[in-house]
């Protein structure tokens, strides 16, 4: 089999794939609770003679499918978890929730574990005419929003005896991925004081909630005094109660604390603490620390990015059709200039001259229907994947596929209902045909894989991974009263 006819065995099965992409679409379940999209993905794989383990790691609704025997492993990493709050009608234009309050898919996890199993089955079938030893992967990665899978199954050693992992993420543009993130921890903070008549005898109370809003102040305060790549953010998750003319008995507060690099999170996690303790010495309070969970930065692969890289451009981007450009035009007109997303112009800073010309280029389009210039980059992207704990234990590559308009802000109702249209479609099964044919360039070209070790090794020079979730901390869905 020639590389060229994994293409034509995603279009062959191109209905399959959609029909996958469009349940998990219509399921929109949110972390650690994706049971039926899981068992799509599962069935879909099986039908393709994979064997699959379900559950992995200890999460319900993360599992690994496998075909082949032997080395070289090559993993593909899917995705599949919704957000709260997103619904949103497919192809509407406006906003248009199918559910009011309900969940929709405003990240395109929809689109990002049907693209990686159209990878994977293409990419099995080139392994098999090969004639070659071989094994390829579909890791199935629940709750990467909120949760950190991913980091969950790292921590189990799941990805121990993988040679190279490839992935893709749904975007507004059709570039590869050499950029670094945060790491990050998730942390609620508990507080218990005592009831009491808020008018009558105050005296008797201590106040939950004032202790949420002093450990707040203290954070603020802290926020000066920390590097200035850190971001931390809060949500008080239980503010003790609807009656002002009670004192809050009961609050909790719950903290992202995020940095480039894990051991920064650490520290400012301890300070932190130390501002929590505080906050409940002043209040009289009592504070429970809950660690919810954490994940690792992003370790950069240029050899696999390379890889990826020429394949994508061979490839070029998906055949758009009349529709999918209204569709586009449409939904990029009703983006006021002031909420534009600003991954254009971070994601074409890499290609240096060339990424600055196509920007200027795509900046006006409704379809960033060109693929960026590449180039090797240090730079830290202020957010957080999962990934990260993947690319510490195996080299890992990534590419972002334009699934809906450009400067389409992320988490957002227009993702949603893109991921239900013909668009995403087309960048979905275009992912799986970039990720397959870089597969097999791996395949047949050794130590295209060797030397992609040998980065990782040289990128973490000397340190290894050390998971940030301590081992008695265990995925809990969100909203699950944790
Ligand atoms: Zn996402």
């Amino acid at each position: 089999m020639r590389k060229e006819d994994l293409g034509r065995i995603i279009e062959e099965k191109r209905d399959c794939f959609i029909a996958v992409d469009r349940k998990v679409w219509e399921y929109a379940e949110t972390a650690f609770v994706e049971f039926k999209s899981a068992d799509a993905l599962c069935e879909a794989l099986e039908a393709e003679g994979f064997a699959v383990e379900r559950p992995v790691a200890g999460l319900e609704t993360a599992f690994c499918g496998s075909w082949g025997q032997g080395s070289p492993v090559i993993a593909f990493l899917g995705e599949y978890d919704a957000l709260s709050g997103l619904s949103q009608r497919d192809g509407a234009t406006v906003k248009d929730p199918l559910v009011p309050g309900g969940n929709g898919h405003g990240c395109g996890h929809n689109n990002l574990g049907a693209g990686a199993l159209a990878a994977a089955v293409a990419f099995r079938d080139y392994l098999k005419a090969s004639g070659k030893s071989g094994t390829v992967r579909y890791y199935g990665c629940p709750g990467e929003e909120g949760g950190s899978g991913k980091a969950f199954m790292a921590r189990a050693g799941i990805f121990d005896d993988v040679d190279a992992a490839l992935t893709w993420h749904p975007g507004s543009v059709n570039a590869v991925f050499p950029f670094s993130s945060l790491a990050n921890f998730q942390v609620a903070y508990r507080f218990r004081g005592v009831s009491a008549h808020a008018a009558a005898c105050p005296h008797l109370g201590r106040s939950a909630l004032d202790a949420v809003e002093l450990m707040n102040i203290g954070v603020n305060y802290l926020r000066e005094h920390v590097i200035p790549e850190a971001r931390m953010h809060y949500a008080i998750t239980d503010s003790g109660g609807f009656s002002p003319n009670v004192v809050q008995p009961k609050a909790e507060v719950l903290y992202l604390l995020r940095a480039p690099r894990t051991p920064q999170v650490q520290e400012i996690y301890e300070r932190v603490n130390d501002i929590a303790r505080g906050a409940a010495l002043m209040t009289g309070t009592e504070l429970e620390t809950v660690f919810i969970k954490a994940c690792a930065n992003v370790v950069q692969n240029s050899v696999l990015e390379e890889v990826l890289y020429r394949n994508f451009t061979e490839l070029g981007v998906p055949a758009y059709s009349e529709e999918d450009r209204e569709f586009a035009r449409k939904i990029f007109e009703g983006i006021a200039p002031s909420e534009r997303s600003q991954d254009l112009d971070q994601y074409s800073a890499p290609g240096g001259k060339a990424g600055k010309e196509a920007a200027r280029r795509l900046r006006e389009r409704p379809l960033a229907d060109e693929v960026l210039p590449y180039g090797q980059s240090e730079f830290v992207l202020p957010g957080s994947t999962d990934v990260g704990d993947v690319s510490w234990n195996v080299p890992t590559g990534q590419v972002w596929v334009a699934t809906w308009p450009n400067h389409t802000p992320g988490h957002s109702w227009q993702i949603t209902s893109s991921g239900g249209v013909s668009l995403s479609h087309k960048g979905m099964l275009h992912a799986g045909k970039v990720l397959a044919a870089a597969a097999a360039d791996l395949l047949d070209d050794p130590p295209l894989i060797e030397r992609a070790k040998e980065e990782l090794r040289l990128r973490l020079d000397g340190d290894s991974y050390r998971c940030a979730i301590p081992d008695n901390v265990h995925p809990k869905p969100l909203n699950s009263g944790r």
